[in-house]
């Protein structure tokens, strides 16, 4: 019986972020230096970003094996509606499972290319999953768990989905040198969104800004 009992009492698994780190060479800090100058207008001797907001995708790739394989190389290759602007890989500070694993990709507050007109000052969250595969329970609460540890290290006044990005294209933090540079994002949704932002009420983020 004392036994069952101590199980049935332990403690839920401690939050807790897995460091997998994607190649930060030389290359991948000039290009993120190069793209910081030509897209954002921002002359910085590092490629680091100083956090006020969280920006959430998802992967459209299934495997986290095949998504980290992506996110890894310091080059783009073959994305002529990217490579265009800057031949910068894409990548996010974080990645989460479908079970709610998180993975650290790169430092909190190194430079990462996942959302056009706001990486200078956004962190990015991937989860794997897409339309065909909706985020699951496990990765809600990964998110909410994450943005609160984020939330406590940096002043983060917005959590976004990626598809709401272009809303910031009118504010004072928009930072893209071409108006004509857009992508279309359904990523991670309305839906997903709202669980999130109820979750983390408390926190008192901002709301999104109007048109
Ligand atoms: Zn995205």
């Amino acid at each position: 019986m004392t036994l069952i009992f101590q199980i049935s009492c332990s403690p839920k698994p401690t939050f807790r972020i897995i460091d997998k780190p994607i190649t930060w060479n030389a290359e991948r800090e000039a290009l993120s230096l190069q793209y910081l100058k030509d897209r954002h207008s921002l002359y910085q001797k590092e490629a680091s970003i100083s956090p006020q907001m969280v920006v959430v995708h998802w992967t459209a790739i299934d495997n986290i094996e095949v998504t980290f394989d992506v996110f890894n190389p310091p080059t783009l290759g073959g994305r002529a509606d990217l490579t265009s602007a800057s031949n910068l890989n894409v990548s996010s500070q974080f990645l989460i499972d479908r079970d709610g694993t998180i993975f650290r990709l790169l430092p909190d507050t190194t430079f990462a290319r996942h959302v056009i007109g706001l990486n200078y000052l956004a962190i990015g969250i991937e989860n794997i999953g897409g339309s065909d595969d909706p985020l699951t329970k496990n990765q809600l609460q990964a998110n909410e768990e994450l943005i609160r540890y984020l939330a406590r290290k940096y002043p983060i006044e917005y959590v976004i989905g990626h598809h709401e990005y272009q809303k910031f294209q009118n504010t004072p933090l928009w930072k893209e040198a071409d108006p004509d540079y857009r992508t279309i994002k359904t990523d991670p949704g309305d839906k997903f969104m709202e669980k999130l932002r109820k979750n983390l009420s408390d926190l008192g983020l901002k709301p999104m800004p109007t048109p």
